[in-house]
């Protein structure tokens, strides 16, 4: 039998536009995460899609696989300018024929773009909203064959959610106007009600659904104590993540700049980020995080949206956040790449009291301020439990985990805690008593036995439960109660004035017959990070020259390049190649994350790096 001729001009041939052969050649992947497949296939389909995934979840090859597979350009719709570049450069890198158009480029530029397009030389298109709902840019897509839209970030749609942004409330038009165009929406924002938000405002009814685990499993969890917070960053850093690029977040500028200022004092490369910088310095800044290795940024949460680089290896917060919500947002900065990184938390009663009193001082209404402070009072809970983070963080997302994660502080150092059976039946069955239409505040009160003219108004004192819980004091009660909310077995009824609520889960502790631990308080104080749990990013001694060696082609290429190193290789690509040592191309493109384009522009000066060191 006659094999083929082999063909010298393989790596350039266009190949098959499988997303399959796509993955391989263009992004240099074996096989699809999670449902990437479904959705992609859904898209080429010619069908719409929503799609929620978390950060880091492999949003992009969702919509841009089906952007190279079918006929046409496809436009991604993105709120942020300042990422479209990296996205580009990054597709570019990989071959693929990107552009964006937005306000920061010259007219020339634009115009070169515009031409690119009508020429049908584009796979993807980036535009910000504003731009794409210009008469012009409309009457621009109106004259290509288009294969898709994207509309990244889809929940700036909501009203209700903190990047709402009027112009997307105007994409629906693409469905009017471009109706045999399919539609791919995609956010990493994770609730119910902004989901349906955008199902209703953007048209998807009709279509399909994909919703992913918000789990970020390579993502540690660990939240203490404040004791001496800046010897706890400084073990935690040295402690695992020497080196690593990492963000600190702190709440106000004066505390970012002296935070910083004492990073830099212990030999860190650590820069300051808050909105009270001049633009061109917040921008250096940025560019410096993105750019080298290594940096720290100290910053307000100012600093984040926009942030899309896979190699942060920790998020450090030094106060707490306001709700859950944004815990999880800016603790999913982390990580992207889906190597090991560290979250910690230190919180102090201080930052209950702050943050309770900024809730209660804040512009809105009643009901507003109400609803802050019980975000806040779950955040506490979270922080109060002594069951796994990870199981109270997704099912506050409304997600099922059903065994411990072994990858935060409390299933890694189990915490001290006392029975508290007893305890919780005292005030669950208060809560029954009083109606279940009653705040803590009041709870508690009626606990405690008080005589107040709330508790005598409504006859509570005359309940079994008056008094019951007059041994512990209301901090203690307090306590008790955010570590039963965020244990699902009390709810909070934001729509019902904050009302205690008991929840199925309750009936077994009511009945006798579950008992409940609850957690010490305060927590005692405890060494961040131990050597046993340093990231597994870490390399071995004897690894180190290779790995120096790798870094710095990656830096010079990248700054050659003028783009991030990211760009060029993943750290994990870098790391498969310490592993495997390739000394071919033919083995180097077997290394995940190199395709035809990268092996075409880089795999000349890594092979050069890697003859070194043979195995
Ligand atoms: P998101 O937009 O959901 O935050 P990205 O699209 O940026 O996530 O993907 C996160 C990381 O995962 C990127 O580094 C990407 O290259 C990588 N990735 C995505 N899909 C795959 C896959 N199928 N195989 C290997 N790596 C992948
Ligand atoms: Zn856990």
């Amino acid at each position: 039998m006659n094999s083929p001729q082999p063909n010298p001009l393989q790596l350039n041939s266009p190949h098959s536009n499988s997303p399959q052969s796509i993955l391989e050649h263009t992004f240099g992947y074996t096989h699809f995460r999670g449902s990437q497949q479904e959705i992609i296939d859904t898209v080429v389909g010619g069908d719409d899609a929503l799609v929620l995934m978390p950060t880091g979840g492999g949003k992009s090859l969702c919509y841009q696989i089906p952007a190279l597979a079918r006929e046409g350009c496809g436009v991604v719709i993105s709120p942020l300018i300042a990422l479209m570049q990296d996205q580009v450069e990054a597709l570019r890198a990989a071959g693929v024929r990107a552009a964006f158009l937005n306000s920061s480029l010259p007219p020339e530029q634009a115009q070169q773009i515009e031409q690119a397009l009508l020429g049908e030389q584009l796979d993807l298109l980036y535009l910000a909203p504003e731009r794409l709902l210009q008469p012009r840019t409309l009457d621009l897509l109106h004259r290509v064959p288009l294969s898709l839209f994207a509309i990244d970030e889809a929940h700036c749609v909501s009203q209700w959610g903190h990047d709402f942004r009027a112009d997307y409330l105007h994409l629906n038009c693409l469905h009017e106007q471009f109706p045999s165009v399919p539609r791919i929406a995609l956010t990493a924002t994770a609730d119910r009600r902004t989901r349906a938000e955008i199902t209703q405002r953007l048209d998807l009814s009709e279509a399909r659904h994909f919703v992913s685990s918000f789990d970020r499993p390579n993502i540690r969890y660990r939240i203490a104590q404040k004791d001496n917070p800046r010897r706890q960053l400084l073990d935690f850093i040295r402690n695992g993540h020497q080196d690593h690029s990492g963000i600190v977040y702190c709440l106000s500028r004066n505390k970012v700049e002296s935070t910083a200022d004492w990073l830099c004092q212990q030999g860190f490369n650590a820069l300051p980020y808050h909105a009270g910088l001049p633009a061109d310095l917040r921008a250096e800044h940025q560019r410096r995080f993105l750019r080298e290795d290594g940096v720290i940024v100290v910053a307000t949460i100012a600093f984040g949206m926009g942030i899309d680089k896979p190699d942060v290896r920790f998020v450090a917060h030094l106060d707490l956040p306001k709700s859950i919500e944004a815990y999880y947002q800016e603790t999913g900065r982390a990580g992207r790449d889906g190597d090991p990184a560290t979250a910690l938390l230190l919180y102090g009663l201080e930052d209950v009291v702050k943050l309770g009193q900024m809730a209660a001082n804040s512009e809105g209404s009643e009901e507003h301020r109400r609803q802050e402070r019980s975000r806040l009072n779950a955040m506490l809970g979270l922080c109060e439990i002594t069951s796994c983070r990870r199981q109270a963080l997704l099912r506050y997302f409304a997600e099922e985990l059903p065994e411990a994660c072994g990858n935060c502080d409390t299933c890694l150092e189990p915490p001290q805690t006392w029975d508290g059976t007893e305890a919780t039946a005292k005030l669950l069955s208060c809560v029954y008593r009083t109606g279940q239409r009653f705040g803590a505040s009041h709870v508690i009160d009626v606990l405690r036995g008080s005589r107040s003219e709330k508790v005598l108004k409504f006859g509570h004192d005359q309940l079994s439960t008056y008094g019951i819980g007059a041994d512990r004091s209301t901090a203690e009660w307090r306590g008790i109660l955010r570590q039963l909310v965020v244990r699902g077995y009390l709810e909070v009824n934001s729509e019902a004035f904050g009302a205690l609520q008991l929840t199925e889960a309750c009936r077994p502790l009511l009945r006798g017959e579950e008992q409940i631990e609850l957690r010490k308080l305060p927590a005692p104080a405890r060494r961040a990070e131990s050597g046993a749990s340093r990231a597994a990013a870490d390399i071995a001694p004897e690894h180190a020259p290779l790995w120096e060696a790798l870094r710095a082609c990656r830096k010079q290429l990248a700054d050659e390049k003028g783009v991030p190193p990211y760009v060029v290789f993943h750290d994990a690509t870098l790391r498969e190649m310490l592993a495997a040592r390739p000394q071919t191309e033919e083995a180097l493109l077997s290394i995940s994350g190199v395709g035809d384009s990268k092996l075409q522009r880089f795999g000349d000066a890594f092979l050069a790096v890697l003859r070194d060191f043979p195995h």
